[in-house]
């Protein structure tokens, strides 16, 4: 009965913390159709579903081509770090720029860093489909220049670290940030044809056929 309660206690923190972490969508790694990826090595993605990265206070780098499963993967490892016991926070770059960039605004520009230092895992989607200028360059590099070593962050993009200079306007800022990341970090480059392109792909197919 007692392990039943823990049980219990440890499922209801979970769906709490899964609910404090404003995913757009829960998405499961089990949901998650690894045929379709053979450049995503299965060993690592085990390994980082322990959650044990987190506890490292490690990154995981997801980049590679739109519709390729980068939010679904980071979403998943979200989940499964809230499984694990650590709390996580999910946005897009161009949010996080966002709330820093309020934050500063209003002069508590610290006090919101420590605020999400707090969250063990913060998830940072879509880096490089905006555009930044070189003041929110700056946000975004004081975002993971203060985690560098005491948080994890999971960040996906659709651009090679070569390009970040261009998105981030500041080639030295970009390098400057990249270089924290990747200093505990596992970089997951993925290649391969977009899910959503295949699975419409499918649909003409079965519609084509059906019309036969
Ligand atoms: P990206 O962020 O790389 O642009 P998403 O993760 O948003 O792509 O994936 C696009 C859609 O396809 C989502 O609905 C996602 O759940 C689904 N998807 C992508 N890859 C896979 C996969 N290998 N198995 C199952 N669903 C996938
Ligand atoms: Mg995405």
């Amino acid at each position: 009965m007692l392990q039943r309660q823990v049980a219990d206690r440890e499922s209801k923190d979970t769906t709490m913390r899964i609910r404090t972490a404003r995913f757009p969508q829960v998405k499961t790694l089990e949901d998650f159709d690894l045929e379709h990826l053979p450049s995503l090595r299965r060993d690592v993605l085990a390994h980082l579903a322990t959650g044990t990265f987190v506890g490292k206070a490690e990154n995981v780098i997801l980049l590679g081509p739109p519709g390729i499963g980068m939010t679904h993967l980071a979403i998943g490892l979200g989940v499964k770090t809230t499984q694990a016991g650590y709390s996580v926070l999910f946005d897009t770059a161009r949010n996080w720029i966002a709330r820093l960039g309020e934050a500063r605004h209003s002069g508590r520009m610290e006090a919101e860093l420590e605020k999400i230092r707090r969250y063990k895992l913060s998830t940072i989607d879509e880096v490089g489909y905006n555009p930044f200028d070189q003041d929110a360059a700056n946000l975004y590099f004081q975002l993971i220049a203060s985690r560098y070593e005491q948080g994890s962050a999971t960040v996906t993009s659709n651009l090679p670290f070569g390009r970040w200079g261009e998105t981030f306007s500041d080639d030295v800022v970009a390098a400057a940030m990249i270089d924290r990341l990747v200093h505990h970090a596992a970089v997951l480059t993925l290649t391969g044809d977009s899910y959503r392109t295949r699975q419409r792909r499918e649909l003409l197919a079965k519609d084509r056929a059906g019309r036969d």
